[in-house]
């Protein structure tokens, strides 16, 4: 299987339906056996049943539900563990992240042979003091300690081998420091794409400042020697 499109979510039942049809299409166009994961993370909106009647529709669409809301990083690890695909693509639920991204960034890792290829919101769309402000200073914080030269850290659309997503364990809110996970497992090639960032079409943020500062008290926990 040429690629596995992780995708956690919580709450998010308005976008599931639109982002799944992009998706289809998209791969099917560039000729990528696929799989598509969808991690639900304790919704309590619709958005179970909505995963089931796609997976019903088409069978490359899986689902795999969290009884309680456990985090992104949760939602992540779980599906990394399931993920068949020789290259693993994660992206958010929310339609931010365009599903056009997925050739460029499988065949970054495919055939240029990154180990881990990070999509860069370069123009956001989500412009609020509380994003943008913290995300410049975290993501130049994770530069200065870990020495990759990431732009965004953060940023949902992701492309690894296999063996990386195999290898690191994602946990509390670490989802945002993925590449430095990698790079401590010893996996140094690491890649930057420039993505197109949209505009959230339904439902609303489920991250504040608070999540992000959890984030960098976890990346304060390793120790970078
Ligand atoms: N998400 C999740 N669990 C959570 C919070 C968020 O799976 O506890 C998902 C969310 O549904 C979306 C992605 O993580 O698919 C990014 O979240 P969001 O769009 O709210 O973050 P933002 O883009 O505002 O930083
Ligand atoms: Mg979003």
């Amino acid at each position: 299987m040429d690629v596995s499109i992780v995708i956690p979510l919580y709450n998010e039942d308005e976008s599931l339906p639109e982002l799944s049809d992009w998706i289809a299409r998209v791969v099917t166009e560039n000729k990528l056996s696929y799989e598509v994961l969808f991690v639900d993370d304790g919704s309590t909106d619709n958005s179970w049943e909505v995963i089931n009647e796609i997976a019903a529709n088409n069978p490359h669409f899986k689902g795999i539900k969290f009884q309680r809301n456990y985090g992104k990083s949760a939602a992540l690890n779980e599906a990394f563990k399931a993920a068949k695909g020789n290259v693993i693509i994660t992206m958010d639920a929310d339609m931010q992240d365009s599903p056009d991204e997925i050739p460029e960034l499988h065949r970054m890792v495919a055939e240029e042979g990154y180990d881990l290829v990070s999509g860069w919101k370069k123009k956001r769309y989500d412009n609020t003091l509380t994003k943008n402000l913290p995300s410049k200073l975290f993501n130049a914080a994770a530069r200065r300690m870990s020495g990759i030269q990431l732009h965004d850290f953060n940023c949902g659309l992701k492309s690894y081998k296999k063996k990386v997503i195999k290898t690191v364990e994602v946990y509390g809110e670490m989802h945002r420091y993925i590449p430095v996970l990698a790079k401590l497992a010893g996996y140094k090639n690491i890649g930057e794409k420039v993505v197109e960032h949209r505009a959230r079409k339904y439902g609303v943020t489920k991250f504040g400042l608070s999540r992000f500062i959890n984030g960098f008290l976890d990346l304060l926990t390793l120790s970078f020697v």
